[in-house]
């Protein structure tokens, strides 16, 4: 096989930003799977160049001006950004491969920008792939292996790719590691409820820590499990004999169900600093967070219960929150959400908007045969725009109480008890700039401007009714601006797509 020139990037951001948020934790947001696909392409002999966009850099600096195939890493949000690569790698005869989240959700859409859309991705399929590295246009190929890899190349062989990512990270530096993948738990929202739980080699688990002991004085690890925990004594074991006590800080997402006291204590033991629960609604998904069938304000105080207990061990919660579920009603889910933080003011909220990721979950197909689903530009297809008419809200209602939950929770008044509620510096100091700079003064700025246009701007209106599907300029305005340079190299149609792919998918397959 010929030695290739591969170029693999990891898009964290969708454009240039300056926020103090991203500055500070950007780099610590990469991805695990393209530092893995770089080595496997090592493996085949070929020259590797990875670069992490974090929004700070050049991108068209940063990589080798002439590559045989470049690898793109991508979220939704930045599949925009991606396509308008593609494309301009495409001009110079490089063969081009998405992988990451946008490829597993909209892969129809992708097909049409890229000559391989990967979904899931194992060595064997990168060698396929690495041995074809052919144009494949006008639709490319769609290659996906049976699951997830059962075993990944530990941190020790993907060394020099953390390395130069943790050197962009100015103040925290923080190492990425998975002790599974999938979830056991079946939240119809989630992309990772239809991927089987499996559990990683803990030996490996074990020799990734010890190798960071080694090279790190005082490494920081965030579990990227997308449910840490499940096999809780497995991993803890683990833990606790590759890392002497408190020689290593940890990150974990996990369950609520998962945190007893007594395993949030063991969790502190082991350098645990920070925990991310989901509680998602206060009327739904009583099985995760540990509270049956519970709802309402009841929901509310055991939940606030619970994670005080969890602050009283861990400096860092943040408790994840979905609004716009289909059994949300009126301002009881948004008064609920400001109740509990008066009642755990030490816990940092998040939140996202229901929304359907094309494939992403089997509940969108319901979504898009109610032809609720919006076709939004996939630039502003994060977790705060929500793409699904909301069932019992007018977007303005759910716009205004959205307003009002997000400058309640980032208030100074709620920033200043969160930062005298947290135990230490770091998660003190973090709670204040993500605050502020993040969430503040960038969603509601955000939110604000969409109300204000759903009210005065009729086109802007007409889309989210659906009365057009022609995007408002408002939206293309936006895109053209972040892309800044790369916008000439978006192809022609990439902002619009057909929000009902997957449920048209289905019906193809069946014909
Ligand atoms: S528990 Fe979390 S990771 Fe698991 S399916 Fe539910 S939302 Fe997804």
């Amino acid at each position: 096989m010929k030695k290739l020139s591969i170029g693999i990037i990891d898009l964290v951001a969708k454009a240039p930003t300056q926020t103090m948020w991203m500055r500070v934790m950007g780099p610590n947001f990469v991805s695990i799977m393209p530092q893995v696909v770089a080595m496997w392409c090592e493996e085949h002999g070929h020259d590797v160049t990875l670069v992490t966009y974090t929004g700070r850099e050049n991108l068209l600096k940063d990589l080798p001006p002439e590559v045989d195939l470049v690898f793109i890493s991508s979220f939704t949000e930045a599949a925009l950004l991606s396509y308008a690569l593609s494309n301009l790698f495409r001009s110079r005869g490089a063969v081009t491969a998405l992988g990451g989240p946008h490829a597993r959700c909209y892969p129809q859409d992708a097909q049409k920008y890229f000559d391989y859309v990967l979904g899931f991705t194992d060595k064997a399929l990168i060698h396929d792939m690495l041995r074809d590295c052919a144009p494949h246009r006008p639709i490319g190929l769609n290659p996906s292996a049976k699951h997830h890899p059962v075993e990944l190349p530990g941190v020790g062989k993907r060394w020099k790719f953390i390395e130069q990512t943790l050197r962009k990270a100015p103040l925290i530096k923080i190492v990425p590691l998975l002790s599974s993948l999938g979830c056991p738990y079946t939240c119809d929202f989630c992309i990772d409820s239809s991927v089987p739980f499996q559990p990683l080699d803990e030996e490996v688990m074990k020799e990734d820590l010890r190798f960071l002991l080694s090279k790190l004085k005082r490494p920081r690890v965030a579990w990227h499990d997308p449910n840490f925990g499940v096999r809780f004594d497995r991993c803890m074991n683990a833990i606790e004999e590759a890392v002497p006590p408190g020689r290593i800080d940890f990150i974990a997402e996990s369950t609520l169900s998962l945190l007893s006291e007594s395993r949030v204590k063991r969790l502190k033991r082991n350098g645990f600093k920070a925990l991310l629960p989901g509680i998602e609604s206060w009327f739904e998904m009583g099985k995760k967070s540990n509270t049956g069938t519970m709802t309402g304000m009841e929901k509310v105080r055991r939940v606030s219960h619970h994670v005080n207990m969890i602050l009283r061990h861990i400096p860092y919660v943040q408790t994840n929150h979905i609004f716009g579920l289909d059994g949300d009603e009126g301002s009881a889910p948004f008064g609920l959400t400001k109740r509990f933080l008066d009642l755990s003011p030490g816990a940092f909220p998040a939140y996202s908007m229901l929304s359907a990721f094309g494939q992403a979950a089997p509940l969108n197909l319901e979504f898009q045969r109610e032809n609720r689903v919006l076709p939004f530009p996939f630039h502003f297809l994060s977790n705060i725009q929500m793409n699904i008419k909301p069932r019992n809200y007018t977007w303005v209602e759910f716009y205004d109480h959205l307003i009002d939950v997000t400058k309640y929770s980032y208030s100074p008044r709620l920033i200043v008890k969160r930062f005298r509620a947290n135990g230490e510096t770091i998660p003190r100091w973090l709670n204040v700039i993500r605050g502020f700079s993040s969430e503040r003064f960038g969603r509601v700025k955000y939110f604000s401007e969409v109300r204000r246009r759903l009210i005065g701007d009729r086109q802007f209106r007409g889309f989210f009714e659906q009365e057009t599907t022609e995007i408002p300029q408002f939206y293309v305005d936006r895109i053209r601006t972040d892309l800044g340079h790369f916008w000439p190299w978006l192809p022609e149609g990439a902002i619009r797509h057909d929000p009902n792919a997957y449920l048209n998918s289905q019906a193809k397959a069946c014909a």
